[in-house]
């Protein structure tokens, strides 16, 4: 299926966040794998955000955050995910261990299933001519203004 974009509040009203952890965020098998793989420089990976600071605090605090402000993406296997611009420089894109450039927006995969939800950094440019199935707003416009 095609990937659908909801702003934060047409996000709510279709009932599309769903309860943030309340424990760790970097727990799991699951986490512990993606967090060490968004942490470093692959040369065997076509595409990968990396984050900025290596820390698991860091990770957590923009993780939560990206939760409770982020805009809804629902990817072509029909999972949720949740894409929030932090307003700061948290990562950068690599392709192929080649640097692509800064990012400042997070996504956070898989968000209905606590053992394998995890972050990552994404271009902002993949969102840019994304607008809200509901309202019609730019997406990425409504990614900045929370
Ligand atoms: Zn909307």
């Amino acid at each position: 299926m095609a990937k659908e974009y909801y702003c934060r509040n047409c996000a709510m009203q279709h009932n599309l966040i769903f309860k943030p952890p309340t424990g760790k965020v970097v727990g799991s098998k699951k986490h512990i794998e993606k967090h060490k793989k968004h942490t470093g420089v692959n040369p065997n990976e076509p595409i990968l955000g990396v984050f900025l600071d290596l820390s698991t605090e860091t990770y957590r605090h923009l993780f939560l955050d990206a939760w409770e402000n982020g805009g809804v993406e629902i990817g072509d296997k029909g999972e949720t995910n949740l894409v929030w611009a932090a307003g700061e420089y948290i990562g950068d894109v690599h392709r192929f261990s080649e640097l692509v450039g800064p990012t400042e927006v997070i996504k956070v995969v898989l968000t209905s299933d606590l053992e394998k939800t995890h972050a990552y950094p994404v271009s902002k440019s993949d969102y840019n001519d994304k607008t809200c199935l509901d309202c019609g707003r730019g997406f990425v416009n409504s990614l900045s203004e929370y």
